[in-house]
């Protein structure tokens, strides 16, 4: 049983204020103790344990060493080169007050009376950061990021104290424990809707969480590493539930709806906990997911009346094939002579040895197991992942009978395998479930499953149940028609829109019904009437194009393994880590035998190693990410999110937005620091630039810095396409154009034309020298967009004609040659503008070069998809 009390006295080993008064800090932390009276424990170990563990050994206060955060307050990034100073609104911030309040917020926090001490604990994890953020002038959001060491800002005193508590739990042995949920891929992308992709990730999310919850339960939420907890709705809500703290952050509405737990989770657990944990965990799954099967079983078991005992048996032998848990612990291992650092590379043990003598030398303590977290966290993962690999071979489970229309791989639904049979129960089940069932679908339980869960809340778990209640989700169709429902706003017309809408009877009938008029000769009379109107009173003409596309955006962190290995490129050298007045001190320090490691020619330049605080640190970053910055952008830009977990992203977008929040995204996922501001209904999330004000109503947001990219998939695709093979053509465009072709760091874009012919161009966000690809291609687009379409397309075709000609030029020609050649091609073929002035030679002499540029391949070789797709998306946008 985990001794609450322990981990309480650990954590509060140093205070959350620790950084604006080091000297101090021992006399708070009593202080704090006495107001919950609990026992002060064994300070030297947690001491130990957290100092070598979290910190790179650098000397102190007596080496002339020590940093005042209060006057030079500066936070840096744990990963990447980037350093934020902080402008204080007080020039000399009063500490025994702020000390007071700190004291006073804590007493004032309520508790359970059910189970005090582990409320307490969770106050401490979560609770007080929040209340202390809220109230108090100096500082307000900076509260969650105080930092552990003032020398070494780049990770924070709650990260740092949960995992001296989180290792006090696990006495002298912890374990890295890592699991793994699966099908992903398999399970989500099963979908005819998109709404079926939101549903069945928010599933897996949920059942993600429901295994994090077995470890927060048993031993605490400060164990796990990764994913994140801090802001994750479902923790807030279990938290608020079981009555653990108090919590002032609300929840906006939107967040409940983010899929944002990813489907594996690593934590530290005890050495003799990890076996028993595991099957809990697992246990814990299946059986949250039988409560899910089972709200769907009652509604469809009442169909199979004729035959239950033949439907049940097909039901319960896919459900309980589905899920596969893949989980494993080692240890976190002590010294370099453990068995299992023997497979190490020789380099990485002489960098390891190589800090150990240095840290020794320069903090004048002994460094213990924590120098060795990062290798073992590595070598965790690397069996974690030959654990999945070992099952993936063994021999595949054949269901029998006709397969599922919608997976193909299980058995339908049925009674018998007759299929007169089969036809009748899913005639029966389509009249009980209505629209969700199209005709001739005829699906397997688990398809059902996905299909019909979000409808109703009964018999869910209600965590999940209070998701799904009254939550929509746009159809491609309607994704496709937002730009038109938009242009119609601009234009004050839309009356024509919402009388359309009512016609129809509201909801999701306006886009069913513009649906399945798609490919009519003679649509329906309302859609006929609708589409009139647009043309007569607003002069906007439908087309095959316009109104009839829209996209899937796929983004996936680039190396993610490199970098929570330590191996990125660019991570963050020890002088960018450091506190900026640090490296002088070394210098200055009369202490020469502790500094002279650190004042060895070329160290500070070299590489920081990673620590378990800054494994948070990262989990946080990402958190933030998926949770603040990715439903903000995809908002903004009228999409919506199918899922946001870690550095995952998968959203729909209108095709007339995608390009710009790809861009901003990728932007905003290599910012270091940002603000979330908090308004009215809503939150606004903006990079800041080295400098911060802290301000009530906002908090300061980490994300990845420059050490990290990411990658994007685009693919537009007509509104009727399938959208299974959408979805699997957004993995192989991500994986094989984006990242293998590209190189990563890219964007990948697949123009899916009715009919089958696909245009595709795969480049870098940015090349050195360039301007943004993007930024290039929608200006492209925008040109386009005021050209005349018989003249844009006429030069299309010349520009294809003279492509060998182009690409001699581009090849041998004098510079400006190939944007000469261009630009005599160019029509002046603009509307509505003066074309005599000499404006317009200006604007063709802009417009081949971006011609050029987006032309350019590799090699120097042309390629005419990026200029088709800029075509057809101002086709689709301008509307003609
Ligand atoms: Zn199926």
């Amino acid at each position: 049983m985990t001794n609450w009390e322990d981990k309480l006295t650990a954590f509060l080993h140093d205070p959350p204020s620790k950084a604006l008064n080091i000297p101090g800090h021992e006399g708070l932390s009593d202080k704090l103790r006495e107001v919950w009276y609990i026992a002060k424990g064994d300070d030297a170990l947690y001491d130990q344990i957290s100092a070598s563990a979290d910190r790179p050994g650098v000397p102190g206060h007596k080496e002339g060493c020590s940093v005042d955060f209060v006057e030079i307050p500066e936070l840096t990034h744990p990963i990447s080169a980037g350093r934020l100073r902080l402008n204080l609104t007080v020039a000399k911030p009063d500490i025994a007050t702020l000390e007071e309040y700190l004291v006073k917020t804590l007493k004032g926090m309520a508790l359970s009376e059910n189970d005090t001490n582990k409320s307490k604990f969770f106050t401490l994890f979560e609770g007080l950061k929040q209340a202390l953020s809220q109230n108090e002038h100096t500082f307000y959001s900076i509260w969650n990021k105080m930092p552990a060491d003032t020398r070494i800002p780049d990770h924070s005193i709650w990260h740092h104290n949960s995992l001296v508590s989180a290792l006090s739990a696990c006495k002298n042995a912890p374990y890295f424990f890592v699991f793994s949920l699966g099908p992903v891929q398999g399970f989500i992308s099963e979908a005819r809707k998109l709404r079926d992709l939101w549903v069945g990730s928010m599933i897996l999310s949920y059942l993600a969480w429901v295994g994090i919850r077995v470890i927060c339960d048993d031993f605490g939420p400060d164990h796990i590493v990764y994913p994140s907890l801090s802001g994750q709705p479902f923790f807030s809500e279990y938290i608020q539930e079981r009555g653990l703290s108090e919590l002032v952050e609300s929840i906006e509405p939107d967040q409940k709806k983010i899929a944002s737990f990813p489907n594996k989770f690593v934590a530290i657990l005890p050495k003799d906990s990890v076996t028993d944990e595991g099957k809990r965990i697992e246990e814990a799954i299946l059986s949250e997911w039988k409560l899910i099967a089972d709200s769907v079983y009652q509604r469809a078991s009442m169909r199979a009346a004729s035959n239950l005992e033949y439907f049940k048996q097909a039901w319960e032998r896919q459900n309980s094939r589905l899920w596969e848990c893949y989980w494993l612990a080692s240890p976190w291992f002590k010294t370099l002579d453990d068995n299992l650092a023997k497979g190490l590379p020789e380099s990485d043990k002489t960098n390891i040895n190589k800090l150990v003598k240095l840290f020794q030398e320069a903090s004048g303590y002994p460094v213990n197991q924590g120098i060795c977290y990062s290798p073992s966290h590595g070598i965790v993962q690397a069996l974690h992942a030959a654990l999945k690999n070992s099952r993936r071979f063994q021999e595949g489970y054949r269901e029998p009978g006709d397969k599922c229309t919608q997976c193909g791989t299980r058995q339908q639904l049925s009674t018998s395998e007759n299929r007169g049979d089969t036809r009748a129960f899913w005639k029966h089940m389509k009249e009980g479930i209505g629209d969700d069932i199209r005709d001739g679908e005829r699906l397997c339980s688990v398809c059902l499953i996905k299909r019909i869960v979000g409808r109703g809340s009964q018999g869910l778990p209600p965590t999940l149940g209070n998701v799904f209640k009254n939550a929509s989700f746009p159809s491609s169709t309607a994704m496709a028609f937002d730009p038109i429902v938009r242009k119609l706003k601009k234009l004050a017309k839309s009356e024509i829109w919402n009388d359309f809408v009512s016609e129809c009877g509201g909801d999701e009938k306006p886009y069913n019904i513009l649906h399945d008029n798609d490919d009519k000769d003679h649509p329906d009379e309302k859609v006929s009437r609708f589409l009139r109107r647009l043309r007569v009173e607003a002069g906007i003409k439908p087309t095959n194009i316009f109104g009839k596309y829209y996209a899937v955006l796929l983004m996936d962190g680039d190396k993610m393994g490199d970098l929570v290995n330590g191996k990125a490129d660019k991570l963050a050298t020890w002088q960018d880590i450091m506190h900026s007045s640090l490296p002088e001190k070394l210098r200055e320090s009369k202490s020469k035998e502790r500094t002279r490691g650190w004042l060895e020619q070329g160290i500070l330049q070299k590489k920081r190693h990673l620590t378990p605080s800054v494994h948070k640190a990262i989990s946080e970053a990402l958190g933030d990410f998926a949770l603040n910055t990715v439903p903000y952008v995809i908002k903004r830009h009228h999409g919506h999110l199918i899922y946001a977990g870690g550095d995952d992203v998968l959203a729909v977008m209108p095709i007339d937005t995608v390009l710009r929040a790809a861009e901003e995204i990728m932007e905003l996922y290599r910012a270091p620091f940002l603000v979330k501001r908090f308004e009215e209904t809503d939150w606004r999330v903006k990079k800041c630039n080295g400098e911060y004000t802290p301000e009530k109503g906002e908090k300061l947001l980490i994300h990845l810095g420059e050490a990290a990219t990411i990658s994007a998939a685009v693919i537009i695709a007509h509104h009727k396409a399938p959208l299974k093979g959408v979805i699997h053509e957004a993995h192989q465009v991500l994986e094989k154009e984006a990242k293998d072709g590209a190189d990563r760091d890219a964007v990948a874009i697949l123009l899916k034309k009715r009919g089958g012919a696909e245009k595709l161009v795969a480049k870098k966000w940015k090349n050195d020298g360039d301007a943004a690809y993007i930024a290039l291609l929608t200006e492209l687009v925008k040109a386009l967009c005021d050209y005349d379409q018989k003249a844009s397309s006429k030069l299309m075709y010349k520009i294809e004609q003279n492509k060998t000609a182009l690409e001699t030029l581009v090849k041998e020609g004098p510079e400006g040659s190939v944007e000469k050649f261009l630009e005599s091609l160019i029509e002046k073929g603009q509307r509505n503008k003066d074309k005599n002035n000499g404006k317009w030679e200006q604007e063709r002499a802009t417009l081949a070069k971006r011609l050029k540029a987006i032309l350019l391949d590799k090699d120097s070789t042309l390629k005419m998809d990026g200029l088709m797709i800029a075509r057809f998306l101002a086709q689709a946008i301008g509307g003609e």
